[in-house]
């Protein structure tokens, strides 16, 4: 077939209404690729949605999240709940419960357990001495 001056205007009124190769082919009556080669020969400008997001997924370019810290992203938000419970105190027993000035450490507890940084670690450690009266 030859590109008439009617097709063409035709292929360049399709091109520009957007519609993608394939589907001009087919009412041009003409290949795809024959759509593409004419729109190429006549110099017409790359249309943006159809041909340029084909293609599958691609190697991911850097994104904002790059920008952040690539640590842990969890960390904020641990952060962010806790004062949010109104600081849970640390239940680690100070002195003896029979003593007047018996009391609880009250400090940050880690989160999801009952007592703070320092007395998670005794804890986990002493209490298999069988220091367990206390609890
Ligand atoms: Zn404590």
């Amino acid at each position: 077939m030859t590109w008439t001056d009617e097709r063409i205007s035709d292929l360049i009124r399709l091109w520009d209404s957007g519609h993608s190769a394939s589907h001009i082919g087919k009412v041009l009556g003409v290949s795809k690729n024959a759509v593409i080669g004419k729109a190429h020969r006549l110099k017409l400008p790359p249309r943006p949605s159809p041909i340029r997001r084909s293609p599958g997924p691609r190697i991911p370019k850097p994104t904002p999240m790059a920008k952040r810290t690539p640590k842990a992203p969890s960390r904020p938000v641990f952060r962010a709940t806790r004062p949010r419970h109104g600081a849970p105190a640390c239940l680690w027993p100070i002195g003896d419960p029979g003593d007047e000035d018996f009391h609880f450490c009250g400090g940050t507890t880690v989160p999801g357990k009952p007592y703070c940084d320092e007395h998670c670690a005794r804890a986990y450690v002493t209490r298999v001495r069988g220091d367990t009266r206390a609890a």
